[in-house]
């Protein structure tokens, strides 16, 4: 019986914190994977999504049902490296918690992933079904690399899909969509003592995002798991001088939407409201550079009761099941499902940790969640 031992574990987990996969160097954790992978006969492939950056989809059986499991392969800068109280990227154990850029969001649920598909396979356990492991490519960034998977059918067949995030006390079936603008308004110089002479390109971009903030933040429609869609203006630059008039200005903004009040109802009203502008002489632009839709489940399946009860086996947990604020890659895997398709996001780590100096994954929960998840496998394909 092939099992990993603890020390092959945290080696491999120590191996991927080593890559630096901040932005555009995911292809390094495709390629460690891919690896380790051929070598237990699992063949895997590279999706490539842009020039330099990729995606890596294995599979093991065959037929239904189809269990999707996925990871991104990203992980947010180490922001003041000298803040860390060890190296970000040498893999760390204190007071049993790993620490290390990406040790929590989320390497060690990749490679639970990862290792669990690779002894499922050595030891011929799979009795039915398929197991695909999808790991993804500037989740971080928009979601980039779900969206080709999707796009490319790997989604069209699969009948489960968890993604391994960190949340080990929660599963979580509903989460909002986040979208993104960056809005700019043009208006002309002039010296600050004859304005008249320009137009300045603060005073309209002001009305206008207060005008929506108003609208969107007061709006009373709400999601009975997730609540109402919130909407922040994030970035706002504009002008260089005291005495000049700007002939720029330009403001980025995240709204976090529901199925209730969705990205395409938000963008037509950003869209109208520059409109409006406009014809009153404004020259607002209006640029969404990301759009991740809402994720909806119902959240009652035989996955997310049986992930319940493994999660009460091996952290001695009462796991809830809840909706969250945040985003995942199931945004863009989950397009086209209905709201009764199986989807949780629950791995190892800890959610608050998320991005933080000092990131860290619990050593006992990074290695119960192999049990865990080969023991989800191994009941939803009985
Ligand atoms: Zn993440």
């Amino acid at each position: 019986m092939k099992r990993f031992t603890e020390e092959e574990k945290l080696q491999i987990l120590a191996d991927l914190i080593a890559i630096k996969s901040v932005n555009e160097n995911e292809i390094e954790v495709a390629n460690y994977l891919k690896d380790l992978f051929a070598e237990y006969g699992i063949e895997s492939k590279i999706v490539p999504v842009t020039k330099t950056r990729v995606n890596l989809v294995a599979e093991i059986g065959s037929g239904s049902p189809v269990i999707g499991i996925s990871g991104h392969m990203d992980v947010v800068s180490a922001g003041d490296e000298s803040e860390w109280k060890s190296d970000p990227f040498v893999m760390t154990e204190r007071n049993g918690n790993l620490y290390g850029r990406g040790t929590n969001d989320m390497k060690s649920g990749l490679v639970n992933l990862a290792l669990t598909m690779i002894e499922l396979k050595a030891n011929n356990e799979l009795k039915n079904g398929t197991v695909r492991f999808m790991a993804t490519t500037g989740e971080e960034v928009g979601g980039a690399g779900s969206k080709k998977l999707y796009e490319e059918g790997y989604m069209d067949d699969v009948d489960y899909l968890w993604v391994a995030e960190p949340s080990p006390e929660t599963i979580i079936y509903s989460h909002k969509g986040s979208l993104n603008f960056r809005i700019t308004s043009l208006g002309e110089a002039a010296h600050s003592s004859m304005p008249n002479h320009g137009y300045n390109a603060i005073n309209p971009i002001m009305k206008y995002l207060l005008e929506l903030d108003e609208k969107l933040n007061n709006d009373p429609r709400s999601n009975e798991v997730l609540g109402k869609l919130v909407m922040s203006t994030t970035i706002l630059n504009a002008g260089n001088q005291v005495n000049s008039v700007p002939e720029k200005a330009v403001a980025e903004i995240n709204v976090r939407t529901i199925a209730e009040f969705d990205n395409d109802e938000v963008i037509a009203l950003f869209k109208e409201t520059a409109e409006k502008y406009n014809q009153e002489g404004s020259k607002i632009e209006v640029k969404v550079t990301m759009s991740l839709p809402s994720v909806f489940t119902t959240g009652k399946s035989d996955m997310v009761e049986l992930t319940k009860e493994l999660g009460k086996k091996h952290l001695n947990l009462d796991i809830k099941v809840e909706g969250s604020p945040g985003v995942t890659d199931a945004s863009n895997l989950l397009r086209g499902k209905d709201k009764n398709f199986p989807f949780m996001m629950y791995g190892p780590g800890e959610t608050k940790m998320a991005h933080k100096t000092d990131e860290y994954v619990r050593k006992d929960y990074y290695l119960a969640f192999f049990d865990i998840y080969r023991e989800l496998i191994l009941g939803l394909t009985k």
